[in-house]
C-alpha cells in the first residue's frame, strides 16, 4: 500500500506546469532543429530559426514559450494500491480538485505568471475562471502502487484543429488524413506533430489521438529498424505523404510539415472506423512523473547547451517600417513574402474586442478614445502580464482566421491599413483586403517570448475588462513580420505550399 499525499501532488502538477510553459521537450526541440537544417524554404527556415531562438530564450528566461500558456490536460493512471492523505486542518480534496489546485497555483506562480485562458459557461457568458480552472482530467485504475501522470497544456490553435470521422471500414486512413490536413490551414503552427487515434467508439478515437501526443518523437528510430505492425506502417506513409503536401512551417511552403506521426489503437465495432486527429503545434508542452509516496516529484532542468544555437538576422533583406508615418502608398509597395521590420504604435484586439467593436459600429457608437485605427495597424494578440521589469509578457500572435467575418466591417468603418496576426486568412477576409487596399502581415505563431522583445511599451487603452483581450497600444522596434497577403490580394499561404508540393514532386524529396 502507498500513500500519496495531497500536498505532492498538488506541487507536483504545479511544478511541472511551471517545467513545460518554458521547457520545450528536447526532442521536439531535436527534432525542429533536424528540420530546420536541411529546410530549403527561406520563409520556413526563417519561421522554424525563429522558434528554435524563442525556445531557447525561454528555457533561459523561465518564461512561456506561447502567449497562450495551454488548456491543461492531465492523464493519471492510479495503482490500485494507492491512498490518499489529506493535510490536517485540510477539507479532504477529490484527486480533480488536487490537480485543480496545482494548476491554479502554476498558474498564478508570481515568478512566471501564465495566462488564464480558460472560460466558464462556453456558450453563454464566457467568463474567464482567472486561474486556468478547471484542467481536464483523465483517469485510468491500474494494477500497482504508484501514481503516474502526464501533464500537459494544449494552445487553443492546435487544438481547434482537432477533427474526427467515422470512416467506412473499407476507407482508407491514409487518404482521410491526406485530404483533411490541407483543411486544417496554419492555425496549429506546424511544425509539430499529429496525433491519430483509430478504433473504440467515436469518444474513444478522440482520446487516443490526445494520448497519442503524450509520447516523445521517435519516426527517426522507427524508420532505421523498420515497421514491423500496421500501425507502425502507417506512422510512416502519413509522415512522408503529409510532408509531400509542401505546407511547411508555419504554411508558408517547405519541406516538413510534421516531424512525427503518432498512432494509438484500439479495438473497435465490426461496422466502424473512428478516426480522430488532433494536430500539437510549436509548442508542444508536457511532462510525466511518478509518485511513489516518498515526496513530490522532480523534473530535472534540461540542459542548455542542448538547445541549438541558432543565428538569425534578417536586417539585411528586410524592409524597414514606420508605423507612424506608414502610408496607403507606402504598403502598395510590399511584396507578398516580404519580411518587414515593425517600428512604431500599433493597437491590438483579438476574438471578443472584435465582437465588441462590432456590435459598438451596429449600435451607432464610436470606438472609445484611444482606439482610432484609421490608417493603423492591429496587432491579433492576448499577451501574458508582465512579471518583474518586463514591458509585456509573451506576446505572440493568434490565429487571423478567427477575425475573418469581423474584417470587411473594421477596414470599411475604421479605415484600419493592415492587420498582424498567424497563419493564413480566409476568402472572405482576403476579398475585403483587396476591396481596401489593406495588408494582412503574419507573425510566427510559438515565437512569443521572442516577438515580446520587439515590444519596448504596452499600455491598455480600452475594454479593461476583458483582461487578456483588452486593446492595448504596443510601441515595438524591429517586429519581424511577413507580408503573407497584400494589396492585390494574393496570398502566401496559398502559393508556398503549392509552390512546395510541386518542387518536393519534381525532387520526389519523399521523407
Ligand atoms: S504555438 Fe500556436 S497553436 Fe501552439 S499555443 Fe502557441 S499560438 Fe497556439
Amino acid at each position: 500500500m502507498t500513500v500519496i499525499r495531497q500536498a505532492d501532488l498538488i506541487e507536483s502538477v504545479a511544478d511541472a506546469l511551471q517545467y513545460i510553459s518554458y521547457y520545450h521537450p528536447l526532442d521536439f526541440i531535436q527534432a525542429v532543429n533536424e528540420a530546420y537544417e536541411r529546410e530549403e524554404s527561406t520563409a520556413a527556415k526563417d519561421a522554424m530559426a525563429q522558434i528554435l531562438i524563442n525556445s531557447r530564450l525561454c528555457a533561459e528566461g523561465k518564461r512561456p514559450i506561447c502567449q497562450d500558456t495551454g488548456i491543461v490536460t492531465v492523464f493519471l493512471k492510479i495503482g490500485m494500491k494507492v491512498q490518499w492523505e489529506g493535510e490536517p486542518g485540510v477539507a479532504e480534496m477529490s484527486v480533480a480538485d488536487m490537480i485543480n489546485e496545482g494548476v491554479r497555483r502554476a498558474y498564478l506562480n508570481p515568478d512566471n505568471v501564465l495566462r488564464a485562458s480558460i472560460l466558464s459557461d462556453p456558450a453563454g457568458a464566457r467568463k474567464n475562471t482567472k486561474d486556468n480552472t478547471p484542467a481536464v482530467i483523465h483517469m485510468e485504475v491500474v494494477p500497482g502502487d504508484e501514481l503516474e501522470v502526464t501533464v500537459a497544456a494544449k494552445g487553443g490553435g492546435s487544438e481547434n484543429k482537432a477533427k474526427l470521422a467515422m470512416l467506412n471500414p473499407s476507407d482508407s486512413i491514409v487518404d482521410w488524413v491526406l485530404k483533411t490536413v490541407p483543411t486544417m490551414g496554419a492555425g496549429w503552427c506546424p511544425p509539430g506533430m499529429l496525433g491519430i487515434g483509430i478504433g473504440g467508439t467515436a469518444e474513444k478515437a478522440v482520446l487516443l489521438a490526445k494520448e497519442s501526443l503524450m509520447d516523445p518523437i521517435d519516426i527517426h528510430e522507427l524508420r532505421k529498424r523498420g515497421p514491423q505492425n500496421r500501425v507502425e506502417e502507417l506512422r510512416l506513409e502519413i509522415m512522408d505523404k503529409v510532408n509531400a503536401l509542401g505546407i511547411g512551417a508555419q504554411g508558408l511552403g517547405g519541406l516538413t510539415t510534421v516531424l512525427d506521426i503518432k498512432i494509438k489503437d484500439f479495438p473497435t465495432h465490426a461496422a466502424s472506423l473512428p478516426v480522430a486527429m488532433i494536430p500539437n503545434c510549436a509548442a508542444t508542452r508536457h511532462a510525466h512523473f511518478v509518485l511513489d509516496g516518498s515526496g513530490p516529484a522532480h523534473l530535472e532542468p534540461p540542459r542548455l547547451e542542448d538547445w541549438p544555437q541558432i543565428t538569425w538576422d534578417v536586417g539585411p533583406r528586410a524592409r524597414r517600417v514606420n508605423l507612424d508615418t506608414v502610408t496607403p502608398e507606402d504598403v502598395l509597395q510590399w511584396q507578398p513574402g516580404e519580411t518587414l521590420l515593425l517600428s512604431g504604435k500599433m493597437l491590438t484586439g483579438r476574438d471578443a474586442a472584435h465582437k465588441r467593436m462590432i456590435e459598438m459600429f451596429a449600435r451607432g457608437e464610436s470606438l472609445p478614445e484611444g482606439v482610432d485605427l484609421r490608417g493603423r495597424f492591429i496587432y491579433y494578440v492576448g499577451p501574458v502580464d508582465p512579471v518583474r521589469d518586463e514591458v509585456i509578457g509573451p506576446a505572440g500572435p493568434t490565429t487571423a482566421t478567427r477575425m475573418d467575418k469581423f474584417t470587411e466591417t473594421l477596414l470599411d468603418k475604421t479605415g484600419l491599413l493592415g492587420m498582424i496576426g498567424k497563419a493564413e486568412r480566409g476568402q472572405v477576409a482576403i476579398d475585403a483586403i483587396k476591396k481596401h487596399k489593406a495588408v494582412y502581415l503574419m507573425a510566427v505563431g510559438g515565437a512569443a517570448y521572442l516577438v515580446s522583445k520587439a515590444i519596448r511599451k504596452a499600455k491598455i487603452v480600452a475594454f479593461h475588462d476583458l483582461g487578456m483581450e483588452a486593446i492595448h497600444e504596443f510601441e515595438v522596434e524591429d517586429m519581424p513580420v511577413t507580408v503573407a497577403v497584400d494589396v492585390n490580394g494574393t496570398s502566401v499561404h496559398k502559393s508556398g505550399p503549392v509552390e512546395w508540393q510541386a518542387k518536393i514532386a519534381q525532387k520526389l524529396v519523399v521523407r
